[in-house]
């Protein structure tokens, strides 16, 4: 995205004061904007918060159907999990599988749960060293960036709890 205050070109047009010589001078500047980059990524931190806030739902539903995917997989591979009673541990590798197949509801609660862990957790910890270099160098933006992962963030929470609490209106859509 080019930066709008340079237009891309790198250098804006600016008054300054020269403390050197004590003079005011105008001239061309290096824009301060994108720092002479001319490439700006997203404008504000309400920008920012969408953006996060639409990657981080899009992973959390994203990885509840992987996670969906799996457990029916793996219900359909091992069918004799349905005629058991009752598990005990919820450490037991079966233990979701066979919540899938009687409780579906509770099912749904857990793994929403941890979708939603995992979501806050795994994405930023791979985004981060991708973006890292850009947070550093340009401050301003990086500051945009952190105000709007936390909105993103504090966002993605309640997506999490009326996905969960709509599950059983949205599995007939699909
Ligand atoms: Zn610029």
């Amino acid at each position: 995205m080019t930066c709008p205050k340079c237009e891309g070109n790198r250098q804006v047009w600016e008054k300054w004061y020269d403390f050197d010589t004590e003079t005011w001078i105008t001239g061309y500047r290096t824009c301060t904007n994108c720092r002479g980059s001319g490439i700006v990524y997203l404008y504000s931190s309400v920008s920012y918060a969408l953006a996060f806030f639409f990657g981080l739902s899009s992973s959390f539903s994203l990885i509840f159907a992987v996670d969906y995917g799996a457990t029916a997989l793996r219900l359909d591979w091992n069918p004799w999990v349905k005629d058991v009673k009752e598990v005990r541990y919820w450490f037991n590798p079966m233990y979701f599988v066979w919540l899938f197949h009687v409780n579906r509801k509770k099912w749904v609660e857990w793994t929403t749960a941890l979708s939603l862990i995992a979501t806050l957790i795994v994405v930023p910890m791979i985004a981060l060293p991708l973006t890292s270099y850009q947070l550093i160098s340009t401050p301003m933006l990086g500051q945009n960036i952190f105000a709007g992962w936390l909105i993103g963030t504090v966002l993605t929470i309640p997506f999490a709890i009326a996905w969960y609490q709509n599950y059983e209106d949205l599995s007939k859509l699909l």
